[in-house]
């Protein structure tokens, strides 16, 4: 029996006195860091055994482990050494994990947000987000066509790294991508203002890559973007198409950064599948997350942007013409906004009332380029033209068959050949409800299949409508 628990003693001994030496090293380290420090950075780790003046300590993800080896490797190896008494090397291992979707529970891990809290305070090339006002979400008008990105980019902006990790937006030029961007970063900024957020367009991102290869400060650019970075927004990813040895430092900034779980934001003039000159690995990464699509707007969210672009001027615009405007300029709204401030200028300068004449005279000629289909107003135009009689009395209200008739055509062209909604035809025929709009459109739609007649009418307007006519 003795012996026997001699052995059960010793053994108990031996590791009372390597929880000893840890705990006592502990005990030192303490006393030369923070409060905070001591338990985000030295309560975690594992102490694994010393063996040979080696100390083994392990820790659980590689981000972590580089941080305690950049930071602390000295302060761990005089501390061991003044409890053991011999000079001892520390060797931190960690469990290298494949980049993966980062889940909840690493992402709200404490220790983690700690990190990103103390990043900022203890290091010198911490980035500075400069915030454009012209670029949030309070001025972001939101339609059909881009709701889906609005939702995402907002989900993001309030847990950012939680919801869609990388999220990624495609999307035509002048669609707004650069001002989600923006406002995703504002957001973040005024929600938590230590985080380091990084903006870049893919373009910066590659000079920078080429300016610090050549003045062999690689250690810098990668402590910006992969040490420095707690959100990542790319603007305009596809430029790094064919550049290979960006996309090889960025694929690395990539997978450290989503390992930490920290958000990385993309736009991009097309799907990643549709991206050329990638490697296949950026390109997977890359639908990893969320992807979402910006499209062309339509008519009613110009007419919104419009108005509220001429709002934020202090100008009321007058529906009437920024439904011309919108009609015309009809997918870009960087196109758009240039034409109302053109518009405006105009109007001011000229002391000129806000007309869609006026908006003919100024914008007239950028219209012609953009006109792709028949507009409201040349529908009817060209109905007015037809039966002769006054475009006043296609808009008008007068009932009368020889004006009723030529009316009801005219607004299912409309219907049928543009965007405008029922009520936005409506409010182009005289301010008309948008029932009349309906009804007049379902009793055209109805009769003609019918009576050959006003098929063969209906053919011959199509036919002089602005598109079939050229
Ligand atoms: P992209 O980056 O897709 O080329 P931008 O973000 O630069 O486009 O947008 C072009 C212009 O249009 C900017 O001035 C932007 O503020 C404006 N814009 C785009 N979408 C919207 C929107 N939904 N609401 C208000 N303004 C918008
Ligand atoms: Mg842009």
């Amino acid at each position: 029996m003795r012996p026997n628990t001699d052995l059960k003693y010793s053994t108990l001994r031996k590791i009372t006195t390597v929880q000893d030496i840890w705990e006592k090293t502990l005990r030192h380290i303490r006393k030369h860091v923070t409060a905070e420090n001591y338990s985000t950075y030295f309560r975690p780790l594992t102490y694994e055994g010393i063996e040979n003046n080696v100390c083994r300590i392990s820790v659980d993800d590689d981000f972590f482990g580089d941080w305690i080896r950049d930071h602390y490797s000295e302060l761990l190896a005089t501390s061991i050494e003044s409890v053991t008494g011999s000079k001892t090397s520390i060797n931190i291992t960690t469990k290298r994990r494949q980049p993966s979707r980062p889940t909840r529970q690493e992402t709200s891990n404490p220790i983690r947000r700690a990190i990103k809290r103390n990043n900022k305070k203890t290091v010198v090339n911490a980035p500075t987000f400069q915030s454009n006002p012209n670029y949030c979400f309070d001025n972001f008008i939101i339609g059909p066509s881009n709701e889906l990105a609005h939702a995402a980019f907002m989900a993001s902006a309030n847990q950012p790294g939680l919801n869609y990790n990388p999220l990624f937006v495609y999307g035509s030029t002048g669609l707004g991508k650069t001002h989600l961007l923006f406002a995703l970063g504002k957001s973040i900024q005024e929600q938590n203002p230590d985080a380091r957020i990084v903006y870049v367009s893919a373009e910066d991102f590659t000079n920078q890559v080429i300016s610090h290869i050549r003045n062999k400060k690689m250690d810098e650019f990668r402590e910006r973007y992969r040490t420095n970075c707690d959100v990542l927004l790319i603007d305009d990813v596809h430029v790094l198409g064919g550049k290979e040895r960006t996309q090889e430092e960025f694929f690395h900034t990539f997978n450290t950064l989503h390992q930490q779980g920290k958000q990385i934001v993309l736009t991009s003039d097309r799907t990643p599948d549709e991206l050329s000159g990638f490697e296949a690995r950026l390109r997977s990464r890359f639908q990893w997350g969320l992807i979402c699509d910006i499209q062309p707007p339509a008519l009613e969210t110009r007419v919104a942007i419009l108005e509220t672009k001429a709002l934020e001027r202090h100008i009321q615009l007058p529906h009437d013409v920024a439904f011309c405007i919108a009609e015309n300029v009809n997918d870009n709204i960087r196109q758009l906004e240039g034409a109302l401030v053109r518009l405006l200028a105009y109007a001011t300068l000229k002391k000129e009332a806000l007309t869609k004449t006026l908006v003919h005279r100024v914008l007239g000629g950028t219209f012609q380029q953009n006109t792709q289909a028949p507009s409201v107003e040349s529908i009817i135009e060209v109905v007015a033209k037809q039966y002769g009689i006054d475009i006043n009395d296609i808009t008008g209200k007068r009932r009368l068959r020889k004006f009723a008739h030529p009316r009801s055509l005219a607004m299912y062209l409309c219907r049928k050949y543009t965007q405008a909604s029922f009520p936005m035809i409506g409010e182009n025929f005289g301010g008309k409800d948008h029932s009349t709009v309906v009804a007049a459109c379902k009793k055209v739609e109805k009769a003609y299949r019918e009576d050959h007649n006003l098929a063969q009418e209906l053919k011959t307007l199509e036919g002089k409508l602005p598109k079939f006519g050229r």
